[in-house]
């Protein structure tokens, strides 16, 4: 079996989902072969020097007890988690995953991604991230103070929930089109993403060929996955 997961939002600021999180690791995900999560693991993160901090040493060391049991885990960056480096993924024991990837599931070639590319009408947020995905800003960005950074993505974080506010619902979706086109250029039938929190199975047609997109859930109170063998694949809750 293989799990998938995304946009858990871990945050100190929130202990529940992280014991959930944990709890799931030690539980539910050790009967996968591998599990992937795909973004936004954590709310932020702001360089690898984060692995100091006693809340994302404990994640981790969930994490890399996982990976200890048997089941690869294979990380995918989000938009809020792209920072993360070589040290993050020896110390917790994952692997990176490209961006994006074509891999069986199910039986099925399925592209796996974060998600907010396929967000295309939110010109905004592109541009946000090709400057911020850029070798040089990855670089100057990590050679400031820690505290410097926090208080960088701290302004970033209220401004983006504030604009959340005001932006149209359908501006932050994922474009028709987009989609469409990303079936076609990886010649897939199936597609698993997270990003827009809006957990559902979309069923399509595209050059006449039956589609799949599976949009993963955020986890708060509750948590989800997306557990996929030879049968095909299913949610499971996670939690309450
Ligand atoms: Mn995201």
């Amino acid at each position: 079996m293989d799990l998938f997961v995304s946009d858990l939002h871990l945050s100190a600021r929130r202990p529940e989902t992280a014991d959930l999180f944990i709890g799931f690791l030690a539980g539910t995900a050790r009967q996968a072969a591998t599990l992937y999560i795909l973004g936004d693991l954590f709310d932020y993160w702001l360089g690898d020097d984060g692995l100091d901090e006693p809340f994302a040493a404990r994640v981790c060391k969930a994490l890399a007890g996982l990976a200890d049991s048997g089941t690869q885990i294979w990380f995918l960056p989000g938009n809020r988690d792209f920072l993360v480096g070589n040290n993050f993924a020896a110390t917790c024991g994952l692997h990176f995953l490209a961006e994006p990837s074509v891999r069986d599931v199910a039986g099925e070639p399925t592209l796996l991604l974060h998600g907010d590319t396929l967000c295309t009408d939110d010109r905004g947020y592109q541009t946000f991230r090709a400057t911020v995905r850029m070798p040089t800003w990855r670089e100057q960005f990590l050679a400031q103070p820690l505290a410097t950074r926090r208080e960088y993505v701290e302004g970033l974080r209220k401004r983006s929930e504030a604009e959340k506010r005001v932006k149209p619902y359908e501006l932050m979706d994922t474009n028709a089109e987009a989609v469409a086109e990303a079936f076609r250029r990886y010649n897939v039938t199936s597609m698993i993403h997270g990003h827009t929190h809006r957990q559902a199975r979309h069923d399509l047609e595209i050059d006449g060929h039956h589609c799949r997109r599976w949009v993963l859930g955020d986890w708060e109170v509750t948590g989800n996955a997306l557990a996929c063998d030879a049968d095909g694949c299913r949610w499971l809750q996670i939690g309450p």
